[in-house]
């Protein structure tokens, strides 16, 4: 097991609260929030759930992002090991009318993303596909391992009528001293209740799912990889902001280029931009130091403005037409680019 950090746990408690201040509350304009929907079966809609925690629905299967809802208190998370909200994720799913889900897709292992995944899959009946680090926390939770997916990138997977590409793709940029990047391996003998900062991140993936002709890329980490999505199109994309500003402009027109452009997006909806340790029965707010989205915002408004993408908030919990939304062409269908492996997708291998 890797030794505690308690100094960095009081250094970053402590500028945290003296900071905690500084986040303001989540505004939506001048971008502007999508309007809820009530679409017939067969129709994909999409919920938002806080960070990047997604629901993809057609009313007949759903797939979900993360699945993160205990949002523990800066407090909490920090002096105390986390645990699965049992009560606020049953809140949530029920907020957000989420019964049964084909999957639960882990971006990497943070305890943002990774904390819940378990709980969701085992409360909905989901499969979990994520790194070896997700690997190591869900079946920690004793999460059955027919019940898991190992990915490395490159594999692509039916889940219900959603079929779901996997890119290996990179995490946003660490953050300033002293909060601690975490970009390493989940121990594997990690067990839980866990500390904080024993959900390391794991290795990083973005998703692309094709319904029925149309598709949506869930990239939730501020980061790039070049050519990663070369011939891929994407009709909406989730969009990772985090720490966006704080990058330079460089980097932002690289991500939007690389990302967005490339992809052929319409429609990008702004993720990972609020304070996760607000429940979500709170109004949002967003994360203040070290991030800022007014900044982070205005980069993007900026860059859409340039490519005539329209940008565009979810609101909470509420199912959201996002192809309407996207106003994409009836009649312009694709579909996954072929898997970049010949393996079958195994199981986690414990
Ligand atoms: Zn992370």
């Amino acid at each position: 097991m890797r030794p505690y950090r308690g100094w960095k746990v009081a250094l970053v408690g402590a500028l945290l609260m003296a900071l905690a201040g500084c986040a303001g509350y989540y505004d939506p304009q001048p971008s502007g929030e999508l309007p809820p929907t009530t679409l017939p079966d067969n129709r994909l809609t999409a919920r938002f759930f806080g960070v990047s925690t997604i629901l993809l629905s057609d009313g007949r299967s759903a797939i979900m992002t993360d699945g993160f809802f205990s949002r523990p208190d800066f407090i909490k998370g920090i002096t105390q090991p986390l645990q699965p909200d049992a009560g606020a994720i049953r809140w949530a799913l029920g907020q957000g009318e989420v019964g049964g889900l084909e999957a639960v897709l882990v971006p990497h292992s943070h305890f943002d993303h990774a904390l819940d995944s378990a709980t969701v899959a085992t409360a909905t009946g989901a499969t979990v596909v994520g790194s070896i680090s997700t690997c190591r926390i869900v079946r920690a939770e004793n999460l059955p391992q027919d019940r898991t997916r190992l990915v490395e990138g490159g594999e692509q997977f039916q889940f219900g009528s959603f079929k779901v590409g996997v890119f290996k793709a990179k995490h946003t940029p660490a953050p300033p001293f002293p909060i601690p990047a975490l970009d390493d391996d989940v121990d594997p003998g990690f067990t839980v209740p866990a500390r904080i900062f024993e959900y390391e991140q794991g290795g990083t993936y973005s998703f692309l799912v094709e319904h029925d002709g149309r598709t949506v890329l869930i990239h939730s980490s501020t980061n790039y990889v070049d050519g990663l999505y070369d011939g891929v199109r994407a009709d909406v994309v989730f969009l990772g902001v985090a720490l966006l500003a704080r990058q330079g402009p460089a980097f932002a027109a690289d991500y939007w280029e690389q990302v967005v452009k490339k992809t052929g997006a319409k429609l990008v909806i702004p993720v990972h931009w609020d304070d996760y340790t607000r429940p979500l029965d709170q109004r949002l707010k967003w994360f203040g130091w070290p991030d800022d989205l007014p900044a982070d915002m205005a980069i993007v408004r900026d860059l859409a403005d340039r490519s005539g993408v329209r940008v565009a908030f979810m609101p909470l919990f509420k199912p959201v037409d996002i192809l309407a939304a996207a106003g994409i062409d009836p009649a312009d269908r694709h579909t996954l680019p072929p898997p970049t492996v010949v393996r079958q997708p195994a199981t986690c291998p414990f």
